[in-house]
């Protein structure tokens, strides 16, 4: 069986720039927040999936 992925954004908590694509699993029921370096907020700050 093929997995089916969708692609998301990863979108800064703080300034709400989409700064990182990625894709994970349709059915997965977690969110996604990871911490990345945000060049806006020139830190690493969470980002957060959101749909593309
Ligand atoms: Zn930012």
């Amino acid at each position: 069986m093929k997995v089916k992925e969708r692609y998301v954004f990863l979108e800064c908590t703080k300034c709400r720039n989409r700064n990182y694509t990625t894709h994970k699993r349709l059915k997965a029921a977690y969110k996604l927040e990871k911490k990345k370096y945000c060049r806006f907020c020139r830190e690493h700050v969470s980002h957060r999936e959101k749909k593309l």
